[in-house]
């Protein structure tokens, strides 16, 4: 059956006729399961409207009902979680473990929302001056709008959504119309939690629906996630017209590994991170540089566990990597084996030959390695977002160090060691907004924040945690007297506080 994907829009699906609609895919089958609506301006209008409608309520609420339903809908969460990561499966391709994974990355999230009355206490000063008082207060920013990419349909929405409902904003949030249905999901787990009608709004479409989020006047703030040209236009298109934006780019994930490192936890680290999700991961490691002389040994069991890896439909039981998301990406992640042999890289393990547990007509490219990759080759250059490691030899750790500083994207970063002076000297020096020791995927936890540095980040603030409090927020500072015993008088004066 073909599915019908409507906007969600003041708590119920948007009936206007679509003039425009997208297909969306089952990757696994290759099979179209579902038409989804693109928004003209006027979906984009009536999204606005729905969640500036709702805004003043919302924003009125007491801390305490807003985080009733915030808890609620962080049961429901929990409770859906099975149901939810199907729908991420169905579309994404990722298999069922790793959606259930992702939901569960969500959730924290929630229960970081779920505190906001402790949160959002701002600071009092009592007689700053004699008799004035002086506080803070955290206020909404309004509505907000949060455009997601196709790789996590379910969290990234929950990175913002969550912060932004608890902090009083209403949003319309644009999801990925590769993967769409998740969205809806969530939105009605929203309502079914008590969420008022109109405070989240889910808008489909494409680039039509990002402008006019990103130009239209009632919207405030923008949180997007996405590649870096996308998020650069929507960091230079949005601030230009006013709003506060977040936008979080692309990733090139370097693991280093030094010679004193327990290979086995690097070569397990580098097929986990490499191949999770397809490599379809904002923090997946896509280059191992290799210290000398450890090269060939990690090599030789990495290339062991990748012809291993059970790679089909994400719904059968023991598949661990699942198809990429859409036939052209499977087509542009292939071009580049053979793009790396034309460059002098060498191919070590080809994707292409690897058993497949599915249909045939689904979206799929097996774990590919390449080895000799330098920093002049387009393989390390580019953001492949696939199941293609490259890895890059180094002389030195000095050198390692050079190789992923000098790279324009600085998302995540790994170092492989025993040394912890080693370690400790990585994580001051290297240009990355994410660095794990020993630890391949260093996606923080929700009570910190998520976000790179360089081209990965356009914008001030990262993503979640205290950092989207602070984005979703204007901060005010009152300054008060009462007036005990009596009016001071005139004074043309400067005010002084003694
Ligand atoms: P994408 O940039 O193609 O799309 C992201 C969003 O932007 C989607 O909602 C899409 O509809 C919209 N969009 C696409 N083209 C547009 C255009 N020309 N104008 C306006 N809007 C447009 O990204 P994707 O392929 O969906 O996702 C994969 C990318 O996201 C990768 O580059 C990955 O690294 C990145 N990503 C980054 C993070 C992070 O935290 N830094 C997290 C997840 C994904």
């Amino acid at each position: 059956m073909v599915a019908k994907i409507s906007h969600w829009i003041d708590g119920k699906t948007w009936g206007g006729v679509a003039a425009r609609t997208g297909e969306v895919w089952n990757p696994a089958t290759g099979e179209v399961s579902g038409h989804v609506d693109f928004a003209s301006q006027t979906e984009v209008d009536e999204a606005v409207a729905a969640a500036a409608r709702a805004l003043p309520a919302w924003r009125d609420k007491s801390l305490a009902a807003r985080s009733k339903v915030l808890f609620a809908f962080r049961e429901l969460l929990a409770a859906n979680r099975d149901e939810l990561a199907a729908i991420v499966t169905a579309e994404h391709g990722k298999v069922l473990d790793d959606a259930a994974g992702e939901v569960g990355r969500a959730i924290e999230n929630v229960e970081f929302a779920c505190g906001v009355p402790a949160l959002l206490k701002g600071g009092f000063s009592e007689n700053a001056s004699t008799r004035v008082d002086v506080y803070s207060m955290r206020q909404p920013l309004g509505v907000v709008g949060v455009i997601s990419p196709f790789n996590f349909p379910a969290m990234v929405p929950l990175w913002f959504v969550p912060n932004a409902i608890a902090c009083g904003n209403t949003v319309v949030l644009k999801p990925s119309e590769k993967d769409p249905s998740a969205a809806n999901f969530i939105a009605e787990l929203w309502q079914r939690a008590g969420l008022p009608d109109g405070v989240l709004n889910v808008l489909h479409g494409d680039k039509v629906a990002v402008d006019g989020l990103l130009t239209h006047p009632t919207v405030r703030g923008i949180s997007f996630v996405g590649s870096t040209p996308i998020a650069r236009y929507v960091y230079e298109t949005g601030t230009s017209h006013g709003k506060r934006v977040q936008a979080l780019g692309g990733a090139k994930n370097h693991m280093v590994v030094l010679p004193d490192a327990d290979l086995d936890l690097a070569a397990d680290a580098a097929v986990s991170a490499g191949f999770g999700s397809a490599g379809e991961r904002c923090m997946a490691v896509s280059v191992v540089v290799a210290v000398d002389p450890v090269g060939d040994e990690l090599i030789e069991r990495i290339k062991t566990r990748m012809a291993a890896l059970h790679v089909g439909d994400g719904t059968r039981s023991g598949c661990e990597m699942g198809p990429l998301v859409t036939a052209a990406h499977r087509d542009k992640v292939a071009s580049y084996l053979d793009t790396g042999v034309s460059e002098g890289a060498s191919l070590v393990v080809d994707g292409r030959g690897h058993e497949i547990d599915g249909a045939s007509s689904g979206f799929w490219l097996g774990p590919t390695l390449f080895d000799q990759v330098r920093p002049d080759m387009s393989v390390y250059r580019d953001e492949i977002f696939g199941p293609v490691l490259s890895v890059v030899r180094t002389d030195s750790y000095e050198s390692a160090v050079t190789v992923i500083n000098d790279n324009p994207y600085g998302n995540g970063t790994a170092i492989f060691t025993n040394d912890g002076g080693a370690a400790r000297r990585f994580q001051n020096e290297i240009e990355v907004g994410m660095v794990g020791v020993n630890v391949p995927i260093p996606v923080p936890v929700g009570y910190y924040s998520f976000g790179g540095w360089k081209d990965s980040l356009f914008g001030d603030t990262h993503a979640y945690g205290p950092d989207g409090l602070h984005f979703f927020t204007r901060t005010k500072v009152v300054t008060s007297r009462w007036l005990d015993p009596s009016h001071g008088g005139v004074n043309l004066g400067f005010p002084r506080n003694d």
